[in-house]
């Protein structure tokens, strides 16, 4: 008998079995599909011979999270290709921001407002690990110096304070003087799926903006599915074991096991619980929000992108929408209910530092429009014609196409709700307040049953620091183990 279950076989589950393995525990991780890795999973979905990112693709957030630089993908052969430009945004008449990986190289780019992009990052590029720290916390134990905000030197916290009440409120316009940064920074703001003029929204391009000068936003080589690889095989060899095909329909499968750890949405847990749940714990969890959702659309080309401005053909990703307003619109849409007419699309092109994704000269091409929860639409269509908005002649190129819309997407993966990538809405209050208002958001009110997946803090990626923070608590609590988690990650096998 395993003396801990992790259920579900995303980034932060089995972020959470590595740790509770290698801190000497039996773990047996139990996942209902086929394949392991949730929302890191690459697949041929269109033709033998190109690989598709199912879900993530791009991981600023797994080159700098606190787990992975403990856990050490290179270590552990996985090979992270960094593109030259960590991502752009296109914008009609052949001009483009380009957010290069060198800040100086950007800021050079952006003419007139050059300087407003470098005052932005360049304070907060200085100190990444410590917004990283700050931001991938629990949001319960700030991980940071609580004496910095005294000092003559400020802490991170004040230049990131200062930064999203800026990017927050109507002054977000002040800064730039051009059309060119204000949509550059929208684009990355739009990721939290919400209105992007918002704290999320703030919060979020402030931090894949800084990581896009720090780290870049790489791709791994091979497809995502080689991180959750080296995540499964470092489990197998601290003795845990990984049972595919198995959906735990009741938590009571478990009741002789120590501590369950669940990789989970909030109404997982209420499918699999609900008779156990006590009613106000049950009642905060239904009030947990769903939000926007994405339509998964993969291409198989014969060629790279034509892209009609030049330097998007150099990055990894691209935020295909146009000016800030129209980002800002469209979102609005969304939040609203509604299909924006001009939709949101984050487009990645693995093929620019990866040659093993497609047949040689071929290429894969990763996109997902922004739609209403629940959404039954295909966007191929409107995908299509965003991406030929910005690159004339990407039609042509199209061998095969693939489309997961956000209300088949809880049949790929029952985390995500109506379509819901983040596995709950990044409302300023989801943010902090996940999955329901407690001190601890990773403990359960069933005994030794704990969240270990997206939907708590702090919040969506592929970071491992939801399986991080949940495995130190039941580590310490129901084994007094207290171990650092980071400890156990970097002792070498
Ligand atoms: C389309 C899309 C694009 C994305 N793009 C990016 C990106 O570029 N970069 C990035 O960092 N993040 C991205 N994300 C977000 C990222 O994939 C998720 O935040 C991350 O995978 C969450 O990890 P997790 O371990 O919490 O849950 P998940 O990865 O969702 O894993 C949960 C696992 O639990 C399993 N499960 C659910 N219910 C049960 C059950 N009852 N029994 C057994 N198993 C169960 C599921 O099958 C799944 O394998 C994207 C997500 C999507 C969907």
């Amino acid at each position: 008998m395993a003396d801990a279950v992790v259920v579900g076989s995303g980034p932060n589950g089995l972020a959470a079995a590595v740790i509770l393995a290698r801190a000497g525990l039996g773990v047996e991780v139990y996942e209902a599909a086929d394949s392991i890795g949730g929302g890191c999973r690459t697949a041929e979905v269109t033709l033998p011979g190109f690989r598709h990112d199912l879900c993530a693709g791009a991981h600023p957030m797994a080159v700098a999270s606190p787990f992975f630089q403990a856990f050490d993908l290179k270590a552990h052969g996985v090979e992270m290709l960094t593109p030259q430009v960590s991502y752009a945004h296109p914008l009609d008449g052949g001009r483009a921001g380009l957010a290069w990986r060198d800040l100086e190289q950007a800021a050079d780019g952006l003419g007139r407002d050059g300087g407003a992009w470098r005052r932005l990052f360049d304070p907060l590029l200085r100190k990444w690990e410590d917004l990283v720290a700050l931001i991938m916390s629990d949001m319960r134990h700030p991980p940071l110096d609580p004496t910095a905000m005294l000092r003559l030197d400020p802490g991170i916290e004040l230049r990131v304070a200062r930064r999203m009440v800026e990017q927050s409120t109507p002054l977000w316009d002040l800064r730039f003087r051009e059309d060119i940064a204000p949509a550059l920074l929208t684009g990355v703001a739009a990721h939290a799926i919400r209105p992007p003029r918002s704290i999320p929204g703030a919060g979020v391009s402030l931090l894949l903006g800084t990581l896009a000068h720090a780290r870049g936003w790489p791709v791994p080589r091979g497809g995502s599915q080689a991180i959750v690889d080296a995540m499964a095989d470092d489990l197998r060899r601290h003795g845990g074991r990984i049972i595919t095909g198995h959906r735990v329909d009741s938590i009571d499968e478990f009741d002789s096991v120590r501590t369950v750890l669940l990789d989970l949405a909030p109404a997982e847990l209420q499918r699999i619980a609900a008779n156990r749940l006590p009613s106000r714990y049950a009642k905060a969890l239904s009030r947990f929000q769903y939000g926007g959702a994405a339509c998964k659309v993969d291409f198989a080309l014969s060629g790279p992108v034509p892209w009609q401005a030049r330097g998007c053909e150099r990055a990894g990703t691209l935020h295909l929408i146009g000016s800030r307003a129209e980002a800002v619109a469209a979102e609005k849409a969304v939040a609203a209910g509604d299909h924006a007419d001009n939709p949101f699309v984050l487009a990645i092109q693995p093929g620019v530092v990866d040659d093993t994704r497609a047949p040689a000269g071929q290429h894969t091409f990763y996109t997902y429009a922004h739609v209403p929860n629940g959404s039954t639409r295909d966007m191929t269509e409107a995908v299509t014609a965003q991406v030929e908005r910005f690159a004339p002649g990407f039609r042509d190129l199209i061998l095969a196409t693939n489309v997961r819309t956000a209300a088949t997407m809880p049949a790929h993966n029952a985390n995500y709700i109506g379509g819901d990538i983040s596995a709950g809405a990044m409302t300023l209050r989801q943010s902090i307040f996940r999955p329901v208002p407690r001190w601890n958001p990773y403990r359960t009110p069933l005994p030794g049953v704990y969240f270990c997946s997206s939907a708590t803090p702090p919040g969506p990626g592929v970071h491992g620091m939801n399986g991080l923070h949940a495995a130190h608590h039941a580590l310490h609590r129901e084994f007094g183990i207290s171990t650092d988690p980071l400890d156990l990650l970097s002792a070498r096998p």
